[in-house]
């Protein structure tokens, strides 16, 4: 089927189809993009009048819905005063202030922040400080670092390095990469010798451990436990590793605890954070080091200092967005609403365990998730849901809901009953009527 669309859409809007290279596809099979003219609240509004409820807040981002107007203000008002000014050499109210309160709310030493425009370029710089951090000690050879089957840390070429080497990009990008350790989670005592063990026989070349904390996102949304996060921090505390948990997805109180770290009451020695940081609004990410890492760069040669400065780095309005989204989880009940959210899925998502061919349902925060044995014809069951008027994306073998946190409980209910009730009728389609 042609993308191309021929003719002009309500309110002006062409997707033409020919220029705008979508991500994660390939142009010339996909189905055409849909159009958004609008949204608000939990809804994105279409070009040819339909509203669909957002099931995944946009990458994982919306989480006070579209348009909140306390980030909408304050983005308008920081626009008109500054729009941007370079980091280096300068500094602005909005960027001090975001840090401070980064700083203030991030768990134990997390304080002293770095900012960057993407949740990719954060691991890398987490990853630069780490291996920095060794180099600023006249230790060489730290360059490697060990990660974890299941894991996802980004798209660019030292994150691709750094997730699962199945699921990844890692085969089409063969020879590429950065060549990591990769290591099964530490989640009984046989897997937690094994990766003590792979950290002693790799003892002189690595530079740090890289995880996401208590649940593997992109990777499947496979949940693990506060006891291996805890057995991952102590293993490296006993070796001296320093440990970089990227909270980019869980951040921002998406397992109920503003961060997933508190829940396992560990600090890292950096944490990165991104996607709900401007509550969706404008892209912003963090590398946030502890003390005792950023000591490692308090030095008096210039050489010490760390090498990175991303040119939009700390841009006024993204940290006022940031800045407003803060204000919205200290006035606003948001960890009580994905407390709510998790209550409704342990509602309604458990008749999900009856679809044909369902292999897990799961649910943990705002986090709702019914894997199946494998997603063939996947468009099918995407159009499944808009054609429902729900915005559901599933990928890999799950389908899973995210919703913004604000959602009432009306759109939850119907969010998830009406997803439960499409995957079932595409399941029973292909895997038979049970
Ligand atoms: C989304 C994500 C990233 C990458 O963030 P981008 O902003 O897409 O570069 C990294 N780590 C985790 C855990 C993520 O969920």
């Amino acid at each position: 089927m042609s993308n191309t669309l021929k003719t002009a859409l309500p309110g002006g809007f062409k997707p033409e189809g020919r220029h705008l290279w979508r991500p994660y596809t390939q142009m010339k099979t996909a189905q055409p993009a849909l159009p958004v003219v609008s949204a608000g609240g939990v809804r994105l509004n279409l070009a040819d009048g339909r509203s669909l409820i957002d099931g995944v807040s946009s990458w994982w981002t919306t989480v006070h819905g579209y348009s909140h107007p306390h980030i909408v203000g304050a983005i308008c008002d920081q626009v008109e005063r500054l729009s941007h000014v370079m980091l280096g050499g300068l500094t602005h109210a909005p960027a001090e202030r975001l840090a401070a309160r980064l700083a203030a709310l991030a768990p134990g030493d997390l304080d002293h922040v770095f900012f960057c425009e993407s949740g990719s370029v954060s691991v890398e710089i987490a990853m630069k400080m780490a291996v920095q951090s060794w180099i600023n000690r006249g230790v060489h050879g730290r360059t490697r670092f060990v990660c974890f089957r299941g894991g996802y840390h980004g798209d660019t070429i030292a994150t691709m390095s750094v997730c699962d080497p199945e699921e990844g990009m890692h085969a089409l990008f063969a020879g590429s990469l950065p060549q990591q350790i990769v290591a099964d989670l530490p989640q009984d005592s046989e897997s937690t010798a094994r990766f003590e063990a792979l950290l002693d026989a790799h003892a002189h070349e690595i530079a740090g451990v890289v995880t996401e904390p208590l649940v593997q996102g992109a990777g499947g949304m496979r949940f693990f436990s506060p006891e291996t996060l805890r057995t991952i921090r102590a293993a490296c505390d006993a070796r001296g590793l320093p440990l970089i948990v990227d909270e980019i997805m869980t951040g921002f109180g998406r397992l109920g605890t503003m961060f997933a770290c508190e829940k396992a009451g560990i600090v890292p020695d950096v944490m990165t954070v991104s996607k709900a940081l401007t509550g969706g609004t404008l892209p912003l990410a963090a590398a946030i080091a502890s003390r005792g890492m950023f000591e490692h760069f308090w030095r008096d040669e210039a050489s010490a200092a760390l090498m990175h400065g991303p040119t939009y780095m700390g841009n006024p309005a993204a940290c006022a967005a940031a800045n407003a989204s803060l204000d919205l989880f200290e006035r606003e009940p948001r960890l009580d609403q994905v407390a709510q959210i998790e209550a409704a899925y342990a509602r309604l998502l458990p008749p999900a365990r009856d679809i044909p061919g369902v292999v897990d349902v799961r649910w943990q925060g705002a986090i709702g998730v019914i894997e199946m044995p494998g997603l063939p014809e996947l468009d099918a069951l995407k159009s499944g849901f808009v054609e429902a008027g729900v915005w559901v994306r599933p990928f890999g073998n799950i389908v899973y809901l995210m919703p913004p946190y604000v959602i009432s409980q009306e759109d939850l209910e119907h969010l998830i009953r009406t997803t439960v009730a499409v995957t079932r009728a595409w399941a029973e389609h292909h895997f038979g009527a049970g």
